[in-house]
């Protein structure tokens, strides 16, 4: 029996009510919008369905991959084969945390609902992640970062399943973690249920003005007009992404519907019909003609996904 089969009787009778879509197109679940069809995609309205689907997944061998709002993927034009799970409409639990100056939310919540939520507490210290399209779990994985501010400095600890040893709450320390990297750099198959967040207290108008401020700088050096993942490279130690690509003559640099931003050289953006292949195409040149100019090997920040 496929996979798909055992897990589509398995989700009838024992998850009755979860929103499953089988041949779903990832195009519609990136921020690239690029992205065959998933063989199954499960939208889970609640931490405890994710864990049992997991589970069961697991077991089936439907190779199940966590995303929250895709502004981080590369989905390949010929679909997955796999089950992909959706935790952006159904994780959305965000309150105040049980110790002082502290907020937990669960792994789908938008990073701007998040900071929007400090923010009306009274609480600074997201300000920077306010204009990051992510969620919460999305941006714990890759320890996502903006205008001198990361994951790291804010979180307190985080709830990980892991396949193996279960639910585990994890200190920002045993997190490990460093420039877009964490822990679950090294254990792709764990995921992030909820995380705690530790602020300071702070004015709310001096809040919303930085977030106001730093949203105006954003749209000012990116090309948001344009479907893309944001940078699409790592920043090499030493180097700026975007310097070494504009210097190298790469701006414009396209293949079929994708380019090398004119507005930002660190983003690769898609121009309207750009395919995942195109994507890679432009990704691929970028780092053969960079390391051939500036001997400086470019690492995709993008994660492209099989
Ligand atoms: C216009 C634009 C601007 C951006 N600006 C920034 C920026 O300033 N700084 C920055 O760091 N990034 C930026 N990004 C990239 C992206 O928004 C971040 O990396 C964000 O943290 C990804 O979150 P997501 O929910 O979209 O994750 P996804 O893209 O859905 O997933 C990213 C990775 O995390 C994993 N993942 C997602 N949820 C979970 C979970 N619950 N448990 C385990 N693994 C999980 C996925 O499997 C995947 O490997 C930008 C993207 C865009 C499109």
């Amino acid at each position: 029996m496929s996979w798909e089969t055992e897990l589509d009787q398995w989700t009838a009778e024992y998850l009755p009510d979860l929103k499953i879509t089988n041949d779903e197109p990832m195009s519609r679940h990136t921020s690239f919008r690029v992205g065959g069809p998933a063989k199954r995609m499960a939208f889970p309205a609640s931490g405890e369905q994710l864990v049992l689907l997991l589970d069961r997944a697991r077991e089936c061998g439907a190779r199940p991959l966590v995303i929250g709002n895709g502004t981080n993927l590369l989905a390949p034009d010929e679909g997955l084969d796999r089950l992909v799970i959706d935790t952006s409409a159904g994780l959305n639990r965000l309150e105040p945390g049980t110790e002082p100056d502290t907020l937990t939310a669960e792994a789908g919540v938008s990073l701007a609902r998040l900071a929007d939520f400090a923010c009306k507490q009274g609480l600074t210290g997201l300000e920077f992640a306010h204009g990051i399209p992510g969620t919460v779990g999305g941006a714990v994985c890759m320890n996502a970062g903006a205008y001198d501010g990361e994951m790291k400095q804010v979180i307190e600890r985080v709830t990980v399943l892991f396949p193996e040893e279960g639910i585990k709450t994890l200190s920002c320390g045993e997190m490990d973690f460093s420039y877009r990297h964490s822990l679950l750099s090294d254990h792709p198959d764990a995921v992030v249920l909820r995380a705690t967040f530790r602020l300071v207290p702070g004015d709310r108008e001096t809040i919303r003005a930085r977030m106001r401020e730093l949203m105006a700088r954003r749209k000012a050096s990116q090309p948001l007009e344009y479907p893309s993942a944001g940078s699409t490279f790592k920043r090499p130690a030493g180097y700026f992404a975007g310097t070494l690509i504009e210097s190298s003559g790469l701006k414009g640099l396209t293949v079929g519907g994708a380019q090398v931003s004119e507005k930002h050289a660190g983003f690769v953006i898609n121009t309207g019909t750009a395919t995942a292949a195109d994507v890679l195409a432009v990704i691929r040149q970028v780092q053969d003609r960079v390391y051939a100019e500036k001997g400086v090997r470019l690492e995709p920040e993008v994660r492209i996904i099989h």
